[in-house]
């Protein structure tokens, strides 16, 4: 019995996640910004018991209303950003354990790539929902926070269990790839993973989502030794 995550590609690039609660049979969706692209995926479900928002970008939220409107049910979204995401049913903040079916998930802020920015962390399954903060082989624009802000951030992510499965929001991986290549070029964990992620992308199958223990082992921005060495890396992928 744990939560199960399943990938909704939706928009350009975007990923929207639905969750399952394998126990009692709950079902939640993460970021709908595209309430047409979601909605197959929900009727197959047959239900929908929480939306849960990473971050209040377009790109994340837009669709959420509409979501909310059909399915009837409590959106989740963090209280400092309140007041430009869409309205909350629950308002969280870190550390904040969110009810879902017989599982839950805890609140991690992230700031760095805006302010307000949340993940969730399901123990039960060990499933991350990390937004745009931390993608596989890559880690999300400093929009709105600094290289310390994000480099915090992407420490507390670090130090969950090395089975944790990352669902973040976008699929850049083989941009990613691409580019950490060029701050590693003799790192075999991440030219395994280059050649893994040519195949799926080859096949149209999402890289998504990745787990913890190889992003350690891939991700140049997991890897920064300091702040500032994140910074740099950040400042160089924006240039890339
Ligand atoms: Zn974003
Ligand atoms: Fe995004």
């Amino acid at each position: 019995m744990s939560v199960t995550v399943q990938p909704v590609p939706i928009l350009s690039d975007n990923y929207a996640w639905l969750l399952r609660d394998t126990a009692t049979g709950a079902v939640a969706i993460v970021d709908p910004a595209d309430a047409a692209g979601v909605a197959p995926a929900i009727e197959a479900a047959g239900r929908l018991d929480l939306i849960l928002l990473t971050h209040h970008h377009l790109d994340h939220v837009f669709g959420t209303d509409e979501v909310r409107a059909r399915w009837g049910c409590p959106v989740v979204g963090a209280a400092a950003d309140a007041y430009r995401l869409p309205k909350l049913d629950i308002a969280v903040r870190e550390g904040d354990l969110v009810p879902f079916g017989d599982s839950e998930a805890r609140v991690i802020e992230v700031p760095g790539h805006t302010r307000g920015h949340i993940a969730y962390f399901f123990a039960n399954g060990a499933v991350l929902l990390a937004g745009d903060t931390l993608f596989s082989v890559g880690c999300g624009k400093l929009l709105e926070g600094t290289a310390e802000e994000m480099f915090a951030s992407l420490k507390k992510l670090s130090a969950l269990p090395d089975h944790t499965l990352i669902a973040c929001g976008h699929e850049y991986t083989e941009n990613n790839v691409r580019f950490a290549l060029t701050v590693e070029p003799e790192n075999l964990a991440l030219h395994a993973r280059a050649l893994e992620v040519m195949q799926l992308r080859s096949a149209g199958q999402p890289t998504v989502p990745s787990i913890l223990a190889q992003e350690r082992a891939t991700n140049p921005f997991l890897r920064a030794p300091t702040a500032a060495r994140l910074g740099e890396i950040r400042t160089a992928k924006d240039r890339f």
